[in-house]
């Protein structure tokens, strides 16, 4: 099957966050499925300084509003092809700096999503289908419908991916020229939300399937509580809506492999991993009096989603209760000056390093006991994944992937991977926590533990079989099969 795979991050080229990890592995997986995938991304400065890259001779020039903007079709390797336009991408970050959005984030993701049209139809990719994910995408399945219905996509099936809902790129309504979608889309039936513009509401109201990343996140977005006021859109379209799990690349993410720490180790052989504790706590200068305390780790985005509000009011309680705390992440400011503050206060027990650190979240994920997820919605996580993976232990909030991928500790049974609890509260977190560090210091029960969650499989394999056949389902409503 000829596969296209439009998104704003892939790794290895640009990651923010999963998108990337999601984007990044399937290709790589279609790959190996000898099915014919193709990558496309805007060539944001970043990709250009590590990447060389190469002209494929084709150009394309969109109209953006009322002038027309060029681009260069560059590629690297078979399968990704990238987007080059300066005024758009050549910027330090990709979507805003820390002040803010983008001002013209309308225009460089209309020019984006109508560019990878062209794209296609330049390097004559003629896709079966067109994945597309998230808001800066999701004009794309609408142009098919609209600006590009006569063009050659009549047998392309269009498929929306949500990663997060909580994204949804709003516009005010003055910026629907740059689109160029006719003024007739503008309604509640298209992409009008509450007065605005939506992006990613294009994608779901344009696409032949529409896919999230986990079978409870799939759900979950067709209630009020979880679907940011797209709920009932959602649920009208609730027949072609999918949840299919992430995975993770477990070749980058492999413990008995792994470079990036200081000694390996295995399911079979756990005791690498008390070295990578050791030296862990020595690099973040953390004090134990000895390694058998037990160390929490968080990586992600610090943003209101992720719940660090609610650690942070337990701080306090959980370092009395004898556990070090480690926290990789950047975002937020507030969340940012928050957890420096809890690091300066707690100098030995917390470290906290603001910024994006890929080597150092192995090492973490590696010498860490626990791995905490209180988030507030997870449409799948990786971080509970890769976690497990590497016998870390993780205690996360009930919720969407986290629900679907952590089975909650049972002492009867001893039976579980991680711990989870429901109410998104500080005392909720603490009981949960307290329930894990009794089982910690069971050394017996902690162990089986640990083996239980690196047993489990989060390989790509069988979640990129489940992309195909919704891919094949897309084609056959598309054909009207
Ligand atoms: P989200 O997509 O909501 O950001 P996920 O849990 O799905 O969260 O994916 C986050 C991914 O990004 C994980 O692979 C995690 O290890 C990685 N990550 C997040 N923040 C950082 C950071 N500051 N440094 C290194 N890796 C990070």
């Amino acid at each position: 099957m000829k596969i296209l795979i439009v998104t704003p991050e892939a790794t290895p080229y640009v990651k923010t966050g999963g998108l990337a990890d999601v984007t990044g592995a399937l290709l790589k997986e279609y790959v190996r499925m000898n099915h014919q995938p193709s990558l496309m991304l805007p060539l944001y400065r970043q990709i250009g300084e590590h990447f060389t890259i190469t002209d494929t001779g084709h150009r394309v020039n969109i109209p953006v509003g009322n002038r027309r903007t060029e681009g260069r079709i560059l590629s690297h390797g078979p399968y990704a092809y990238f987007l080059e336009c300066d005024e758009f991408f050549d910027r330090s970050d990709l979507y805003g700096t820390p002040d803010g959005d983008y001002p013209d984030n309308a225009a460089r993701f209309a020019f984006f999503c109508r560019a990878a049209l062209e794209a296609c139809i330049a390097l004559r990719l003629e896709p079966d289908a067109i994945h597309c994910n998230d808001w800066q995408t999701g004009l794309l399945p609408l142009y098919m419908r609209t600006l590009y219905h006569n063009e050659s996509f009549s047998n392309t099936a269009a498929l929306m991916a949500i990663h997060n809902l909580g994204y949804q790129g709003l516009f005010e309504v003055s910026h629907l020229p740059l689109t160029g979608l006719p003024e007739a889309w503008f309604n509640p039936e298209g992409i009008e939300f509450y007065g605005k513009i939506n992006y990613l509401k294009a994608g779901l109201v344009a696409s032949d399937m529409i896919v999230t990343v986990s079978k409870a996140y799939a759900k979950e977005i067709l209630t009020p509580e979880y679907g940011y006021g797209l709920d009932g859109f959602l649920r009208k379209r609730a027949s072609v809506v999918r949840g299919i799990p992430n995975g993770i690349d477990t070749d980058e993410w492999n413990p008995s492999r792994d470079p990036f720490i200081p000694a390996t180790y295995s399911a079979t052989d756990v005791s690498g991993k008390t070295i990578c504790k050791d030296e862990l706590l020595k690099e973040c200068a953390l004090s134990t009096p000895d390694r058998n305390y037990p160390l929490l780790s968080f990586i992600g985005r610090l943003s209101a989603q992720k719940g660090l509000d609610i650690f942070i009011e337990a701080a306090d309680d959980i370092i009395a209760s004898g556990v070090n705390v480690i926290i990789l992440g950047k975002g937020d400011e507030e969340i940012q000056n928050d957890v420096l503050r809890l690091a300066r206060k707690y100098r030995r027990q917390i470290f906290v390093k603001i910024g994006y650190d890929e080597q150092f979240a192995h090492r973490v994920y590696a010498g860490s006991d626990f791995f905490i997820m209180p988030s507030r919605y997870e449409p799948c996580g990786l971080g509970q994944l890769i976690a497990m993976r590497y016998g870390t232990v993780p205690v996360a909030r009930r919720t969407g992937g986290l629900r679907d991928t952590i089975s909650d500790y049972q002492p009867l049974r001893v039976s579980g991977t991680g711990f989870l609890f429901d109410d998104y509260r500080a005392s909720s977190l603490k009981d949960c926590l307290g329930r894990a560090l009794c089982v910690y210091m069971d050394r017996r029960r902690w162990s089986n533990l640990v083996s239980n969650a690196m047993a489990q499989d989060f390989s790509w394999e069988r979640s990129a079989k489940e992309y195909i056949a919704l891919y094949e389902d897309a084609i056959k409503r598309k054909r009207g099969q």
